[in-house]
């Protein structure tokens, strides 16, 4: 595309008078999977303001948008972004304990807001902090671990729906779901969460989470960039066990490969390209259909392309 096509990024710029973007900024450095073209404009939004008035002009002129959190489900295409990806600022960071209850802003790190928890002796949230990622990004996909899902302990979001502005959800209306939530169907950016715990003892919550820890560290390939799990669970088994029955442990398409350590998880062993994970995706489910009778479906997120 010639610089005049994307003349777009100027006048947008220039109209919001934003100073935290960068134009053709690659975005495997913002993906977990260390995979990603660039995106056409990258935008770091410091405030609701600034963040709303860029999502208005985008709807506005035909621009796609995009909320990335911290990029630990998302695979972006070789050839990036055609648009703007918007990230949440340090002002989304906070994270704020008022008695069993704990707000923490969108951006704000799922282990930064155990950890409050655990100083706090708040019990709830141990399954989640070995989960990586942002807690918007952690409501948005229900993430959950070991027989526990963000659903548990969330009491309501503040989100910004764009062309109506700020609203509160409540539990109830997330309508949420397996690694599902409202979010998924509607567009809206999670600003903040507000998660009610349960009062335990510091000592009890941080040996629980050590001990998940320690499971997750001896079961995954934490040593090379993923996005975790690939696929959801089907119904009543695991991805993981049907892939390793499949025979496709350590099955490579290029430097993508089908973990040795925990076959549910695909994971880049060298500059790996998103066409080659996307390769090994379809390989995957296609012969894990005829082995098994099932079509897998992704859960992590794929993100541009053309
Ligand atoms: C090693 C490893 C282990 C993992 N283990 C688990 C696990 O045990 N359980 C589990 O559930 N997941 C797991 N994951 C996946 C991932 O960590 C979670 O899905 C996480 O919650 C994603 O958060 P994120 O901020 O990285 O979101 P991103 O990957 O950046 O985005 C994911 C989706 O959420 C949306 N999103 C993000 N932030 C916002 C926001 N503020 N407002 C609106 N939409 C938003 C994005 O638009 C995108 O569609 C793992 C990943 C890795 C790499």
């Amino acid at each position: 595309m010639s610089m005049t096509e994307k003349k777009w990024r100027e006048e947008l710029i220039a109209t919001l008078q934003l100073e935290s973007y960068q134009y053709d900024e690659p975005m495997y450095r913002y993906t977990s999977f260390r995979i990603g073209g660039p995106a056409d404009l990258l935008i770091e939004a410091q405030t609701v303001d600034e963040l709303a008035r860029t999502v208005e002009y985008c709807q506005q002129v035909g621009v796609f948008w995009f909320l990335l959190g911290r990029g630990t489900n998302i695979l972006v295409k070789d050839q990036g972004v055609r648009g703007v990806v918007l990230r949440l600022g340090k002002g989304f960071s906070s994270i704020n304990v008022e008695g069993r209850r704990i707000k923490a802003g969108g951006a704000a790190s799922l282990a930064a807001v155990a950890e409050q928890a655990a100083r706090n002796n708040l019990t709830g949230l141990e399954f989640a902090s070995g989960i990586p990622g942002s807690i918007g990004g952690a409501l948005f996909m229900n993430a959950g671990a070991y027989g526990s899902e963000m659903q548990e302990v969330v009491l309501e979001a503040k989100v910004y729906r764009p062309g109506s502005g700020v609203i509160v959800l409540k539990k109830e209306e997330l309508e949420f779901g397996y690694r599902f939530s409202r979010l998924q169907k509607e567009e809206g950016i999670i600003l903040e969460v507000v998660l009610e715990l349960n009062r335990g003892e510091e000592a009890q919550i941080r040996a629980k989470m050590a001990e998940l820890n320690g499971r997750r560290k001896d079961k995954q390939p934490l040593e090379y960039p993923s996005a975790g799990s690939v696929f959801k669970r089907p119904k009543g088994k695991f991805a993981g066990q049907l892939i390793e029955e499949a025979g496709l442990k350590g099955k490579r398409v290029g430097n993508a490969q089908v973990s040795p350590k925990h076959a549910g998880f695909i994971v880049n062993i060298g500059n790996a390209t998103a066409q080659e994970v996307l390769d090994l995706i379809e390989l995957v489910r296609v012969e894990v259909h005829n082995q098994a009778g099932l079509w897998l479906e992704p859960e992590i997120r794929i993100l541009g392309g053309e």
